[in-house]
């Protein structure tokens, strides 16, 4: 087939997109906002959250079964909430509430054919289901061009993605990995194939439609952007954005020599009751316009730890209140040169689920450092089959060497102390999730989520 019908395909696609984000969403009144917001002082930041708050008490009350319900049996009324300290007498909401009974948490008065319908996959069967209006997508979308604005970027500005968007099965019959979607200014790149065979190809896309930016998963720029170095090829860009997988130190440097320019990260989730996004000064900040994010502290993790509790203001379909998405936060207290008055965070740790659980029932996230300073090092994950056992699945080049390997284990040993064997497996590829990405750490050891909270504000 022509590389004219799957563009076309492509770009029927994006047009969808474009109608509903640009033309039924109110995303420019958004943008306005956003762009006034971020330079607010504190203490305006504050006044809106708590304004905001206060009106999505009243609402959940009136329209929604569940919080109504919960706050009948606490005998709280919405005249009850007067500052983000009464935050603390909604309960926490667990995912697992959600996925058993979404009509609870929808409100009456969202009128379900213009609502949009989202499924997370999950690991433990069951997908959650979740409901965005289009107020939710608008601002959605203005807080995502806003980060594009911090990169640099213009809102015509040709990108790529590379984060598990399929292309038409037919163009991939063709072996044709990238397609040009025109409507959005955007190249559509298989993140499933990126290897020493197709590489030239994706380089070969970017180059032919000027493509200026790249958006996608860490480890997928991190692959095309390490074959690219190892030819000597450098292509640059204005800037890289990645999301939904924790960003490497390692990493991030690589894609750094071989685009020239920097990397922005963010992160979010199919709940949407959290966003966070690194500024120009490489900080990550909390979006306080976007919803009240707690920081939790757990018997599970350690000092300066916190588990991410988020409610969202701005998704009045079915509004999530103190929920608990499961990822862990590494605090900074410090002010961000950025001049932004907001929250500013060490990093992502990770998903909780996705972290090891020790034999004694500590959780041990931000592994990644284990890789540092190791050599010819592709892919990698880590493993946890059993409570006593963990494998650190490896692709690497030919030059890996038993020190390379040493060095690994060496340091993962320091992370996760006695009483658990470990082991390094060389594999030809790391298996993608459904949606192409790769997890860092998977563990069969029971879902930490079970483990109840230290504080409840
Ligand atoms: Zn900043």
């Amino acid at each position: 087939m022509k590389v004219q019908d799957i563009n076309i395909g492509v770009k029927l696609n994006g047009f969808k997109h474009i109608f509903v984000k640009k033309r039924l969403s109110p995303w420019k009144k958004y943008n306005r906002f956003l762009s006034d917001s971020q330079w607010w002082s504190k203490g305006d930041l504050l006044d809106y959250q708590q304004q905001a708050f206060k009106r999505l008490i009243e609402r959940v009350y009136e329209h929604v079964p569940y919080y109504r319900g919960a706050m009948q049996i606490f005998n709280v009324k919405p005249d009850d909430i007067r500052s983000l300290q009464d935050l603390s007498l909604m309960p926490f909401v667990e995912k697992e509430m959600v996925r058993r009974n979404p009509g609870q948490f929808l409100s009456t008065k969202s009128f379900a054919p213009v609502l949009y319908k989202c499924h997370t996959s999950g690991t433990t069967g069951t997908p959650l289901t979740l409901y965005r209006d289009l107020r939710n997508i608008g601002f959605e979308y203005a807080m995502l061009s806003r980060q594009r604005q911090w990169a640099g970027l213009s809102e015509g500005d040709r990108y790529a993605t590379l984060k598990g968007e399929l292309l038409p099965v037919r163009s991939l019959a063709a072996k044709k990995f990238c397609a040009w979607n025109g409507a959005e200014n955007k190249l559509v790149m298989s993140s499933y194939h990126i290897s020493a065979q197709t590489f030239r190809e994706y380089v070969h896309a970017l180059t032919r439609y000027k493509v200026v930016a790249l958006d996608g998963y860490p480890s997928s720029i991190y692959a095309l952007a390490a074959f690219m170095l190892d030819r000597g090829m450098v292509l640059p860009m204005k800037a890289i954005l990645t999301s939904s997988e924790t960003l490497v130190p390692e990493h991030k440097k690589i894609i750094e020599q071989a685009f020239a320019c920097r990397v922005f990260d963010y992160y979010g989730m199919a709940e949407r009751i959290a966003a966070i996004h690194t500024c120009e000064h490489g900080s990550y900040h909390i979006v306080p316009e976007y919803s009240i994010v707690e920081l939790v502290r757990s018997s599970q993790v350690g000092d300066g730890f916190f588990e991410i509790v988020g409610t969202a203001l701005n998704n009045n379909a079915m509004p999530l209140i103190r929920y608990r998405v499961g990822d862990i936060a590494e605090t900074l207290d410090k002010a961000c040169p950025c001049g932004r008055h907001y929250p500013v965070l060490k990093g992502i740790v990770g998903r909780t689920d996705d972290s090891i659980i020790t034999p004694n029932g500590k959780i041990i996230g931000r592994l990644d450092h284990i890789y540092k300073g190791t050599h010819h090092l592709r892919q990698a994950q880590i493993y946890q089959p059993e409570q006593d056992r963990v494998i650190v699945r490896i692709v690497a080049d030919e030059a890996f060497s038993e020190r390379d390997g040493d060095i690994v284990l060496e340091k993962l040993y320091h992370r996760l102390g006695d009483g658990i064997r470990l082991e390094i497996e060389r594999v030809p590829y790391i298996t993608r999730t459904p949606r192409g990405k790769i997890k860092s750490v998977i563990s069969e050891v029971a879902a930490w989520n079970d483990h109840p909270l230290i504080e409840r504000s």
